[in-house]
């Protein structure tokens, strides 16, 4: 419906009006780059033009206060350009070589956001970036852990992985409070998901006032749902139920939460690039640890140990899937620390196992 005076489908703003003059100038003709020192990377275009892109942490929600001091820091130091990268850093354009401690030390003291999250490939020194994740208990109806809260305690206990290359490889940590994965964690290096326990709760009178029966059941993977037509509401075999909560997607009338047994399993060996090796889902490899607000300190500890056990044992540029990849899993578990159970035996019957025939890569010969 078209509403008169209301401008509709319009689009986002053309992103090259909102280029820095050097960068829409030397757009597509650059020459290389390099990293100067953790988040400071210094780019040369075919012109001799130069210009470092300076990048900082940030906690991805932001004020509005504080995205006008970056606006004022933007204009004090990069001509009022600035840019947040995909994992929700933030990035200032400089030209002037010698105001870049400047600007690292102004933002440190006006936002308290560090100067980092950058790698170095050529050398093989690796720093830690920012946590891709989600909307938590701050926003979302459907998670089983917070988000900003455990990225918070992560990386409070990582920081000095994000301010230093110190890490042997890349490692993308991601967090999802759900299942339904919002981001990157089915790809990512240790990624740490909101899981339930416990099976859902028909709450019949819901049901039938707001739930569309037959797409709800439909919803269940497992086939754990049948409608009730005599009391026209849904039923659940709790033996079917591995409490993956899509049913409460669907239908209000499902609720499955339940605090002490609501927590996070902490996957790894996910991939995104294709660089040495072909793309790779992540694998859990601890089944549950319990919500512990405000520091969840059994988890924060699980993601430590995790990635010094691999830091301290992988290759340069050897990725924690890759480390797998050398060593086995037996290894791995011994090396980390953690026990392999029962819950580790992967028993998702539904996934065609054609899927794993398919080339989920970009990796092949013309
Ligand atoms: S991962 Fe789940 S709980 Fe978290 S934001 Fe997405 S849908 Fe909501
Ligand atoms: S929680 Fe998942 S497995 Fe359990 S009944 Fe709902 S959709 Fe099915």
């Amino acid at each position: 419906m078209v509403v008169e005076g209301v401008k509709t489908d319009f689009g986002p703003p053309y992103y090259k009006d909102l280029l820095h003059p050097v960068i829409a100038k030397n757009y597509g003709k650059w020459k290389y780059h390099e990293v100067v020192k953790p988040g400071v990377i210094k780019r040369v275009a075919e012109s001799g033009d130069t210009i470092y892109v300076v990048r900082f942490g940030t906690p991805r929600l932001l004020s509005i206060y504080t995205v006008r001091e970056l606006c004022d820091i933007a204009d004090k130091y990069s001509d009022g350009y600035l840019r947040w990268t995909s994992r929700n850093n933030v990035e200032f354009f400089v030209t002037d070589e010698s105001k870049i401690d400047d600007l690292i030390n102004e933002v440190q003291e006006k936002v308290g956001f560090p100067c980092g999250g950058t790698w170095d490939a050529s050398k093989g020194e690796y720093g830690l970036t920012n946590i891709v994740h989600t909307q938590g208990w701050i926003h979302c109806h459907t998670p089983a852990i917070d988000a900003s809260g455990i990225v918070k305690a992560v990386m409070d206990e990582l920081y000095e992985y994000f301010t230093e290359h110190k890490l042997p490889a890349l490692c993308r940590i991601s967090l999802a409070c759900c299942a339904n994965m919002c981001g990157a964690v089915h790809a990512s290096d240790i990624a740490i998901v909101g899981i339930h326990r416990t099976p859902p709760m028909p709450d019949d009178d819901a049901i039938r006032r707001t739930c569309e029966i037959p797409s709800t059941v439909a919803a269940c993977p497992t086939g754990a749902l049948k409608p009730d037509m005599k009391n026209k509401t849904i039923k659940v075999d709790v033996e079917k139920c591995m409490y993956c909560g899509n049913c409460y997607t669907m239908c209000p009338g499902m609720p499955l939460f339940d605090p002490e047994n609501d927590g996070a399993a902490i996957m790894v060996g996910g991939k995104l690039s294709d660089a040495r090796r072909a793309p790779e889902l992540s694998k859990v490899v601890v089944p549950w640890v319990p919500n512990e607000p405000p520091r969840w300190p059994t988890l924060v500890k699980y993601v430590k140990q995790i990635l010094e056990a691999w830091a301290a044992n992988a290759n340069k540029h050897e990725r924690l899937i890759e480390w797998v990849d050398r060593i086995g899993w037996e290894r791995f578990f011994e090396i980390t620390g953690l026990e392999f159970t029962q819950h580790l035996i992967d028993d998702y019957r539904i996934t065609p196992y054609f899927y794993s025939e398919f080339r989920a890569s970009t990796q092949f010969r013309w």
